[in-house]
């Protein structure tokens, strides 16, 4: 199976460049943001803790996603990999995915770390909050997310590294090159 982790800040790219991998790969999809943002829709218990950590720019806690996880993954049958997108967003996270795919027989083929400007990021999200009305796309939210990322989930690069399954994306710049790229790196780890 073919397991990716698709990495990078908020606005990186990752759910754009998840769903061209879909498409190409015909692998599942795990939104962990996604999944939150459906939960919230449908006014569930989930949905309503959710919220609170959403608005406020801050990460839902590591046992309550990794359940969430769990469960989506396990819900799919027949599957040729999965994209985990949003996921894992800590150390804990990474630790309790390598351990969930390693009970079911599996592991990650390949981290992919999307790297873009901090303007740049900054950029692109308030762009996507006028388009998009997500409620966490507002200024003060974003810089919230951003530090979160660089406090909590930034020391995954390292993590990964250890892991011997990072790679460095440039994600600046046309999304073909961007994807091109991406199809290199899947390509030198797929057998
Ligand atoms: P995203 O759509 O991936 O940018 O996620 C939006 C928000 O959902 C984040 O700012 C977090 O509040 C929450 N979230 C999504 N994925 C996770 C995760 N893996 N761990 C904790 N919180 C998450």
């Amino acid at each position: 199976m073919l397991n990716i982790v698709i990495f990078g800040a908020p606005g990186s790219g990752k759910g754009t460049q998840s769903e061209n991998i879909v498409k190409k790969y015909g692998i599942n999809h795990i939104s962990t943001g996604d999944v939150l943002r459906a939960e919230i829709k449908n006014g569930t218990a989930l949905g309503k803790t959710a919220k609170g950590y959403i608005d406020q720019g801050q990460l839902i806690p590591d046992e309550l996603m990794i359940d969430i996880l769990a469960s989506v993954f396990d819900s799919f049958k027949e599957s040729k990999g999965v994209i985990f997108d949003g996921f894992p967003r800590t150390i804990a996270q990474a630790e309790a995915l390598k351990n969930m795919l390693t009970e079911r027989g599996q592991g990650v083929s390949v981290m992919l770390d999307l790297e873009v400007p901090e303007d740049e990021l900054m950029t692109r999200l308030i762009k996507r909050g006028k388009d998009s009305g997500r409620a966490d796309d507002n200024e003060t939210t974003i810089k919230k997310r951003l530090a979160v990322y660089h406090s909590q989930t930034s020391p995954l690069i390292d993590w990964y590294k250890k892991e011997g399954q990072y790679h460095r994306i440039n994600g600046f710049g046309e999304l073909d090159r961007i994807f091109a790229d991406i199809c290199t790196a899947i390509a030198s780890v797929k057998k």
